[in-house]
């Protein structure tokens, strides 16, 4: 029988986390004091270029920091309770029943030696304590739940297509019951008509099981039919953060329009897209003041000296010097 949970209120609140990378006296700041609460059952998207810290911080989330990783401040509370995230041993129990991840590339997430029946039984074993009989059972039932006929299970991962190991990824995701799944560009390696599939996939899931997602994406076109609410990452901050048709109506943090117009959009019969230019900063060479202001078009004197502080915006919030006077000069131009 598959788990439904149907508390509702915030399932996970995320206060001030910090990661970094490196030695303790050389630190590299990875992720960099970012708050959000995700509530029971909604869809969630962290945006962002390589380097802007989404991964890491979902990987904080979820436990599962590399090595040269570490917590450097901040809490995470799943349903009210701390989260022991800087304790491996003691965050064993709560990885893949409480948060499990879907990572990209099946392939090499995927065991190539080993029928994927068994890699989607093994932690219904080792988790969840059932007899081999019991977890196959109920690997059969999660290989019917993502639409995969139960008796392909008996394939290895190189026999199946790319979209096919993705959803035996995302089976072995929700093995445990989870309530929280963070997509981890769970789309990246694949064509778009599967892209197009597997998100349709997880937001059935979603609606189903009552299950909470944060989708780790660098492509905001996926993130419009999936998700509720949008944050947008930047140089290991939140610098804006909103409902999805809001962001994508009024983006007020000049690097999420950047994002925008660099998307192609066949509705509005643009076929010109504009790429963001220069390069996100590395963990070595972060800007003082607002770390978007090399590449930024509207900064500013103040954007050199002065981290930009959050102002609540259009319902959500937006780190930027200058998002009045650019959501005033938008007016301006609507009306003109
Ligand atoms: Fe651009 Fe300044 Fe706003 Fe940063 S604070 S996004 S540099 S205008």
């Amino acid at each position: 029988m598959i788990h439904s949970p149907l508390k509702t209120g915030p399932i996970l609140e995320v206060d001030r986390l910090s990661v970094e990378y490196g030695l303790k006296d050389t630190p590299l700041p990875a992720v960099d004091n970012i708050t959000f609460v995700l509530q029971n059952g909604e869809a969630v998207a962290l945006v962002g270029e390589s380097g802007s810290g989404k991964t890491t911080a979902a990987m904080a989330i979820a436990g599962l920091l590399s090595p040269n990783a570490r917590v450097s401040g901040g809490q995470v509370r799943y349903r009210g309770d701390l989260l022991p995230i800087s304790d491996d041993a003691a965050m064993r129990p709560h990885r893949w029943s409480e948060t499990s991840v879907v990572f990209q590339g099946a392939m090499n997430a995927l065991n190539p030696v080993h029928r994927v029946m068994k890699q989607i039984a093994e932690p219904c074993i080792l988790k969840l304590g059932m007899s081999r009989d019991e977890a196959i059972a109920r690997a059969r039932e999660l290989l019917e739940l993502v639409g995969i006929s139960a008796d392909r299970g008996a394939a290895y991962p190189h026999e199946l297509s790319g979209g096919m190991r993705q959803r035996v990824m995302i089976a072995m995701a929700l093995a445990c019951r989870p309530s929280i799944i963070i997509g981890d560009e769970p789309t990246t390696a694949l064509d778009v008509i599967t892209q197009a599939q597997i998100m349709k996939l997880l937001g059935e899931l979603r609606s189903r099981l009552n299950l909470a997602l944060i989708l780790i994406t660098h492509d905001l076109s996926v993130v419009a039919e999936a998700c509720d609410r949008v944050m947008i990452m930047y140089a290991g901050r939140i610098v804006e953060e909103g409902a999805v048709a809001e962001i994508f109506a009024r983006p007020k943090h000049p690097y999420t329009r950047l994002l925008i117009q660099s998307i192609p959009n066949p509705a509005s019969g643009k076929r010109i897209i504009q790429p963001i230019p220069g390069d996100p900063p590395t963990l070595t060479n972060r800007p003082s003041g607002c770390a978007f202001r090399p590449r930024c078009p509207s900064a500013t004197g103040i954007c050199s000296s002065e981290v930009p502080s959050f102002a609540e915006a259009g319902g959500g919030r937006v780190a930027c010097h200058l998002h009045r006077t650019l959501t005033q000069e938008d007016e301006v131009a609507a009306h003109a």
